[in-house]
């Protein structure tokens, strides 16, 4: 298990915890690719009782999935960014992390890819995209 220190971007919203790396993984459901507004998500289990709210108040929302289970989403009511999940419950069993807001995360590659059957086939490998620096 390593410690991780994650943020949100305007950093009102700040936390830490501890993960095993061997646990990162890249989900594709639609959910995920809708609210991060991007291709698919990375994100890590902290075990709760590793986890700590550091600074500021995340608002949290709560999303249904087809299954029927709820999921409480936990995002920066200023800028909006996604900083983690938990089960519908006061006292979760862990906090998934959303890696893009950790400090560590070029160190945390995704070892799992899941919710494939959704998967968008450009955003699985975009090696072959030319590439500059800057925009
Ligand atoms: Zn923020
Ligand atoms: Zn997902």
């Amino acid at each position: 298990m390593i410690k991780v220190h994650g943020a949100c971007h305007c950093g009102q919203v700040s936390y830490e915890g501890e993960i095993d790396p061997e646990k990162v993984t890249l989900c594709n459901c639609a959910d995920c690719q809708m609210l991060t507004g991007s291709g698919f998500r990375v994100s890590v289990p902290a075990p709760a009782a590793t986890y700590r709210l550091l600074t500021g108040k995340p608002k949290v929302y709560v999303k249904t999935a087809d299954s029927g289970t709820p999921r409480r989403h936990s995002f920066c009511p200023n800028c909006g960014t996604p900083v983690s999940a938990t089960a519908d419950s006061d006292s979760p069993p862990f906090y998934s992390l959303r890696v893009g807001c950790l400090r560590e995360r070029a160190q945390l590659p995704p070892r799992k890819r899941i919710w494939c059957q959704s998967a968008l086939d450009w955003a699985q490998d975009v090696s072959g995209v030319p590439g500059i620096a800057g925009q």
